[in-house]
């Protein structure tokens, strides 16, 4: 059998991180793709020189390339599925994982804000999508895995666009799994609950350390401890080799969100 190829948005660190070892794992032709340049916005975005160093530091696990990619910009995610062709000579699966998070109260808001956690969370998956789908069409056992949010299960306070954008996340989901099943292509999204990454200890919570997240988490989550990257990894991997499942937006959050 010939190695399965995946192509992982938002790759170069947190959850894309580690869904990218849990691919390698599977012995999974794996391609990173993630931002330039960090870009302006409430915290430090990725850029090249991180999206080089993990695909360094993950060679050891297996194939493992990178590549840059606006997920905003069309023509960027074109030249991203050109990049993994050339690479890997097909394409399997497609994780649309890059995503931003923002908070705020509404009257405080600005439009510029609300606009761009839209343009990367929802058009990006649908960018990432339209530039992939023909490649995934030529696979025989094609899947993609979007990174929705337990967000997008129910509101909360100062959340409206980012809750917003991933229950959009999780309406795609759906409607791309029905309009790509003909093609045999399944289509499901991973939402994670509370993951230690930048969106938290840079924004969310920037004022507090790993010690209080864990203890503020566990205190909240049935489980009693805070989702991992590699929880994600399991997660995602599964999604993308189950073979009749699609159209579900599944809970990864130790019992906190059911829904
Ligand atoms: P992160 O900030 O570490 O990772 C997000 C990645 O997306 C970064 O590497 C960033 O550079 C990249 N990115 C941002 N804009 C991009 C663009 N325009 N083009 C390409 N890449 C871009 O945070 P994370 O927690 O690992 O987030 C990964 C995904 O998980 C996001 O979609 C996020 O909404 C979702 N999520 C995270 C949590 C959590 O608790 N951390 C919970 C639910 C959902």
């Amino acid at each position: 059998m010939t190695k399965k190829t995946v192509l992982i948005t938002g790759g170069a660190r947190g959850i894309g991180r580690g869904i990218a070892e849990s691919f390698l794992q599977a012995d999974y032709n794996v391609m990173i793709a993630d931002l330039d340049s960090g870009g302006p916005w409430r915290y430090q975005l990725s850029n090249e020189t991180e999206l080089a160093d993990t695909s360094s530091e993950l060679a050891s696990l297996g194939t493992i390339h990178y590549v840059p990619v606006d997920v905003t910009q069309d023509d960027s995610c074109k030249a991203c599925v050109k990049a993994t062709i050339e690479a890997f000579g097909g394409l399997d699966v497609l994780v649309n994982n890059a995503g931003i998070v923002d908070s705020g109260v509404i009257d405080e808001f600005t439009e510029d804000r609300w606009d761009r956690i839209f343009e990367v969370n929802v058009k990006g998956i649908f960018l990432m999508t339209r530039a992939a789908v023909s490649e995934l069409r030529r696979s025989s056992d094609a899947a993609i895995v979007n990174t929705a949010s337990i967000a997008g299960k129910r509101g909360a306070p100062r959340m409206a666009a980012y809750c917003g954008s991933k229950f959009a996340v999780v309406g795609i989901t759906q409607s791309f799994a029905l309009e790509l099943a003909s093609d045999g292509i399944r289509v499901n999204a991973i939402c994670p609950g509370m993951v230690g990454t930048a969106m938290w200890h840079d924004h969310l919570m920037s004022n507090t350390g790993n010690n209080e997240f864990e203890s503020r988490m566990s205190q909240i989550i049935p489980l009693g401890r805070s989702q991992t990257v590699q929880d994600m990894g399991e997660a995602a991997l599964y999604l993308a080799n189950a073979r009749n499942v699609s159209g579900v937006a599944l809970n990864i959050a130790g019992g906190y969100e059911m829904h």
